[in-house]
């Protein structure tokens, strides 16, 4: 793994200006604090960097200045510190991860008051090896109140020899109380400029080459990640001397993968391999938002594939896939990705794939061996997976573009037009939210309208524009023309029947999370 290997070693070797800056500062000041807080987004390199200070204080050379800042009572070595040199027993243990002046705790995992209580045990006791001994607490923002309580705790009166160095991606949820006794280091994404350089430094040392628009194709793919670009490179790279444009463009790296398993779940309404990749995704450290958009990018190229062939089911199918995983990430959520898993999650419900799931649970309760997988009739058309190889043939039985508007279709799909439509003007949607869908005659569409004031919105030439286009785009015809008549009353909404519909998306969501 590059991302290992090339791993920056010393603080002048840290890809970010902002972080290399900070521990210039240490390494010059010739001193250090008992608590770090180092925060940023992930990949940005807070773990390397809290490893490196681990090296600066433990390493041979800096020896004699670092017993000087242990003893001397202004706790100063009156001299910077050095880098670290790399080749001690101390600089090599630490580089590979046996160190005893090294302490890692994921707080993802271990973040009850318990394991801050065992931290704190080990905390006093002298060093076994080394002169400082280094506690990085990775996600500290995931500690219970209890367990930030115990911590602050030792925060307040830390032993001379410990150094804390706690990383977070989410500091807004990292307790005031604590930040106020860290040195805080803000960790920014890196520009595509920093990332650009650091893939030159591996490729001079690899011995490739590679043009220009190459490296910052793959800076830009990373979003300010040095892992992510140093893996991307790493997967194009494989076996060339040489990285040209089209293979960056052909290799797609792990990610294309992820998105491909992705879309082909979805298309087979399998909740339970859409739960799969995303758990998968999650454990590789997979970026998820270069995912997202790669099954974006690929429901896009089979719509316009289906439109071109005039295939009116399959372009409709992708074209409520588009609809639907056009979610934005939450970063709020632990899980920032969570609405994009379930939007995947709801589609896979659509086509009865949560009935499925529940069965097959309902099996394997009862001890039963879970039956073969068979295919299952549903009702939005299961189509064949997308691939770049077979061309799609159209169906003779399938309404060409021109064809004249059914209205079941317009019914059926009225959900999806209001959805297609709230993405350009959402005034538009929310009047059509109070109307219905009366008849359809040829091209023509007759749309009940139960308030005046609607009727004139949307008879407005730009509005009535929108949604003819939306229309045809949605139901696959050549041509739509709207007419807008005045109700009597406005309809009873279904109310009972939607909140049935999210409970049962509910439900699924919740059994597949807990299989
Ligand atoms: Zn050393």
């Amino acid at each position: 793994m590059w991302y290992r290997t090339y791993r920056p070693q010393t603080i002048s070797e840290l890809n970010l200006p902002a972080s290399r800056e900070a521990l210039g500062r240490i390494r010059d000041g010739g001193s250090f604090s008992h608590a770090y807080l180092f925060a940023g987004p992930k990949g940005t390199g807070k773990t390397s960097s809290a490893r490196i200070l681990a090296k600066v204080l433990n390493c041979e050379k800096n020896e004699k200045f670092v017993k000087k800042v242990l003893t001397s009572t202004d706790h100063k070595a009156g001299h910077a510190f050095v880098e670290p040199c790399g080749v001690c027993p101390q600089c090599l243990a630490i580089t590979k991860g046996n160190s005893f002046c090294v302490t890692e705790l994921d707080a993802a995992s271990n973040r009850g008051i318990d394991d801050i209580r065992a931290l704190r045990e080990r905390v006093y006791l002298a060093p076994s090896d080394g002169l400082v001994s280094v506690y990085i607490i990775d996600e500290v923002h995931m500690l219970t109140t209890e367990a930030f309580n115990a911590l602050l705790k030792v925060l307040e009166e830390p032993p001379a020899h410990v150094v804390f160095v706690l990383a977070t991606t989410e500091l807004h949820k990292v307790p005031e109380t604590i930040i106020s006794r860290c040195v805080f280091v803000q960790f920014q994404r890196a520009l595509p400029e920093h990332i650009v350089s650091a893939l030159q430094n591996i490729m001079n040392v690899e011995h490739i080459t590679a043009g220009e628009s190459v490296l910052m194709d793959i800076a830009k793919r990373a979003e300010g990640s040095f892992r992510d670009a140093v893996k991307l490179l790493e997967q194009v790279a494989q076996g060339k001397t040489k990285i040209g444009v089209d293979d960056l463009k052909n290799s797609g790296g792990a990610d294309s993968t992820v998105a491909k398993q992705l879309i082909d779940a979805v298309i087979k309404h399998d909740a339970r391999a859409v739960s799969t990749v995303f758990q998968t995704a999650q454990h590789n450290d997979t970026n998820l938002s270069y995912v997202q958009k790669m099954v974006l990018a690929m429901a896009h190229e089979e719509m316009v594939r289906a439109v071109e062939h005039k295939m009116v089911e399959k372009s409709r199918v992708y074209q409520h896939i588009l609809a639907m995983l056009n979610v934005a990430p939450d970063a709020l959520l632990p899980f920032p990705h969570l609405p994009f898993e379930l939007a995947c999650l709801s589609l896979c419900l659509e086509g009865g794939g949560g009935e499925r799931i529940t069965e097959e649970e309902e099996e394997h309760e009862h001890g039963e061996k879970p039956r073969e997988k068979s295919p299952t009739p549903t009702s939005t058309p299961t189509l064949a997976s997308p691939s770049p190889t077979v061309e799609p043939t159209p169906k003779q039985t399938e309404e060409p573009l021109t064809g004249s508007l059914n209205f079941e279709v317009l019914q059926l799909n009225w959900p999806i037009v209001l959805k297609a439509i709230k993405q350009t003007n959402a005034t538009v949607e929310a009047l059509l939210r109070a109307t219905r869908p009366m008849e359809t005659n040829g091209s023509a569409v007759t749309i009940e309208v139960f308030y005046p004031f609607h009727k004139e919105q949307l008879e407005q030439e730009k509005h009535r524009h929108i949604l003819e286009k939306v229309i045809r785009e949605t139901c696959g015809v050549g041509k739509a023309t709207l007419k807008f008549v005045l109700g009597k009353k406005k309809p009873k909404e279904p109310v009972v029947e939607k909140k049935e519909e999210d409970a049962k998306l509910v439900q699924a969501a919740e059994e597949v999370f807990a299989g």
